[in-house]
């Protein structure tokens, strides 16, 4: 008899065992199936430097998911560290501006226009002197621009000014 219950046991045991085995994927597999509704936010995952490129993520803060990915642009940040620099510099000095990054200067090249925008703080500065130093065919150049300067006459069309139109009006001097 004692036998005979210890057989149904073990049948027993090994019924629980099986729910146990079939029940454990069946709430793996609802895990993974798992559905919830996105919510994704702009989120910067690589910082751009003043030579090469960063990124930008739009990723869902529930699941990490990525929807979309964009450059953050390095001649962006290159334009954002110009501006800072020439509003910081003191009265009666001169901001160098060096559109040839250290990792540009290793693949001989460099950046070769600034935004409007800088060229408005420059007018907008009388008492600070902007030096422009650039590389153009793997030669390198500097541009004195007095402080206060007008820049109206070289727009033609967009709202930047290459470094070779601005030698027009300001002479370029090899380095
Ligand atoms: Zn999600």
């Amino acid at each position: 008899m004692l036998r005979k219950w210890m057989n149904m046991l073990g049948v027993a045991m090994a019924a629980v065992i099986a729910a146990f085995t079939f029940v454990v994927p069946m709430q793996v597999q609802a895990e993974e199936v798992w559905v919830h509704t996105h919510t994704y936010r702009w989120d910067i995952e690589v910082e751009p430097t003043d030579s090469t490129d960063g990124e930008m993520v739009y990723r869902c803060s529930t699941c990490g998911e990525v929807k979309y990915r964009l450059p953050i642009s390095a001649y962006g940040k290159f334009m954002v560290d110009t501006e800072k620099a020439v509003e910081k510099t003191a009265g009666g000095s001169t901001v160098v501006i060096d559109a040839v990054p250290d990792r540009m200067k290793r693949d001989n090249e460099g950046w070769m226009s600034l935004h409007r925008s800088v060229y408005d703080l420059i007018s907008a500065r009388p008492d600070v002197t902007a030096v422009i130093d650039y590389r153009y065919k793997g030669d390198d150049y500097e541009i004195t621009i007095p402080g206060g300067s007008d820049f109206s006459d070289l727009y033609d069309g967009t709202d930047f000014i290459g470094f070779l139109k601005l030698g027009t009006k300001f002479a370029a001097t090899a380095k």
